[in-house]
């Protein structure tokens, strides 16, 4: 099959690397030394792209290289390289926003689909720690900030409608990605699909009852609708646990190549999501059964208060930092409008709310059901605890996407949380 690439892309080999940055004057300087000092190595374990850590005498840097098709598939399933484009774009309005939470960025090549920024180190994938688990004291905060800060500032509250529309323009052609999140997030696990698999034998009836479950599609299909048609602000658009680098003092959100303006929730929630992943997945990995006990606490209160910071961070911004076009700050003066005004915000904090309870539990649906599974549950050999950990975690998928509404806060998700461990696991949750 052809694959689509502009003229002059080539994907570069170990070999080639050194050559190419030589050629970059930022990027030699940071390395330091001369060519021959410097080591690559290909070091990409995600789905989609090539990940070089480059080394030299005076630091290091990761080249990150658009491939013209899923990797985690090959050349069968072509996905144009411009992903590239988009993510570099993504990352320079976030670093903007949320600096302290985004890596920086080098240098960037539009025709071989490249982009070179800074080698976080000796921080690892979230994701990695939570399967070990590992207490990240700041991460609720700084993830927090992150959420508040970009999401904020690419709002309608944040920017000028003009600057807003200009930059959603540039985003509407990542039309492939999307469309990726459409098929499967929000779509596949509902449906018999080519890609999908599951835990077999132990999971083939929870499965085939999500095929069948009314009420939960129809929730699956209004966020597919929301997601689709709410571009309430730039979105990170794959911020799951994989996609956040850690060390106990810093945080760091990479890989936007799905960005474009959605639905904030879909980012509040796919961090929710992958933090409820986590919690269900810790009975897999104990080696005597309540070891995690104080870990799985963690993760709740990490969940209570990345929601609890980000509301009060959004509402913060939203009255000190206001620069949009919708609910001028002058429009709200005296007292009453000042109440008007505050009930406006507490309307919107709910809405976005339940919005993240629903995008978080179609991203966990799909990590047990569809194509692309989490090393959290794929990592339990034993497939009779892994299919006890998936089915506990697709209970409360269901029950926030379609019961959302019901929650009066982030505490009562946890509470549905821990009950269902209760009811399925019978041990104190
Ligand atoms: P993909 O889009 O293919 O999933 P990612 O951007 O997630 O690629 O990167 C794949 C892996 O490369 C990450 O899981 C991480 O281990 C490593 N990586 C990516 N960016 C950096 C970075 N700036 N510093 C250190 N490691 C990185
Ligand atoms: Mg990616």
């Amino acid at each position: 099959m052809a694959l689509d690439v502009p003229p002059g892309y080539r994907s570069l080999k170990e070999a080639d690397v050194s050559s190419y940055l030589a050629g970059v004057p930022a990027v030699a300087t940071k390395l330091g030394g001369s060519v021959t000092d410097w080591k690559v190595r290909e070091v990409g374990d995600g789905n989609l792209n090539l990940v070089f850590i480059v080394e030299g005498p005076s630091g290091g840097v990761v080249l990150k290289q658009a491939l013209p098709y899923v990797r985690l598939v090959g050349e069968s399933w072509p996905l144009p390289v411009r992903r590239a484009f988009f993510e570099h774009q993504a990352l320079a309005a976030e670093s903007k926003a949320a600096p302290r939470h985004v890596p920086r960025i080098f240098h960037f090549d539009e025709t071989l689909a490249l982009t070179v920024m800074a080698y976080l180190t000796p921080h690892i994938i979230l994701r990695k720690g939570l399967i070990r688990g590992i207490v990240y004291p700041k991460l609720a905060d700084h993830m927090a900030t992150f959420l508040a800060e970009t999401l904020f500032a690419t709002s309608d509250l944040g920017q000028p409608a003009a600057a807003k529309k200009k930059h959603m323009a540039l985003f509407c052609d990542n039309i492939e990605l999307c469309r990726i999140t459409e098929d499967l997030v929000f779509t596949d696990p509902w449906r018999i699909a080519e890609a999908n698999r599951w835990t077999s034998p132990q999971l083939d009836a929870a499965a085939a009852a999500v095929r069948s479950d009314g009420p939960w599609k129809r929730a699956a299909q209004e966020f597919k609708l929301k997601f689709m048609g709410e571009a309430q602000a730039l979105i990170h658009g794959d911020l799951h646990s994989g996609s956040i680098m850690v060390t106990e003092d810093e945080t760091y959100a990479i890989d936007p190549e799905f960005a474009f303006y959605g639905p904030m929730g879909f980012d509040v929630g796919a961090l929710i999501g992958n933090l409820y992943l986590a919690y269900f997945s810790q009975s897999g990995h104990e080696t005597w059964p309540g070891e995690r006990d104080g870990y799985r606490d963690w993760i709740l209160r990490t969940i209570e208060t990345v929601w609890t910071l980000f509301d009060q961070r959004f509402r913060a911004l939203w009255n000190k930092a206001h620069g949009g076009d919708t609910f001028m700050p002058a429009l709200f003066a005296t007292a009453s409008e000042q109440a008007a005004l505050q009930a406006a915000q507490d309307a919107y904090m709910r809405r976005l709310f339940v919005d993240a309870l629903g995008f978080g539990g179609c991203k966990m649906t799909r990590r047990i059901l569809g194509l692309a599974h989490v090393e959290d549950m794929e990592s339990i050999a034993d497939p009779d605890r892994r299919a006890e950990c998936e089915k506990q975690a697709l209970r409360l998928a269901r029950v926030l996407m379609v019961e959302g509404s019901r929650f009066d806060g982030i505490g009562a998700a946890n509470e549905a949380a821990r009950a269902v461990r209760r009811e399925t696991a019978k041990v104190p949750a």
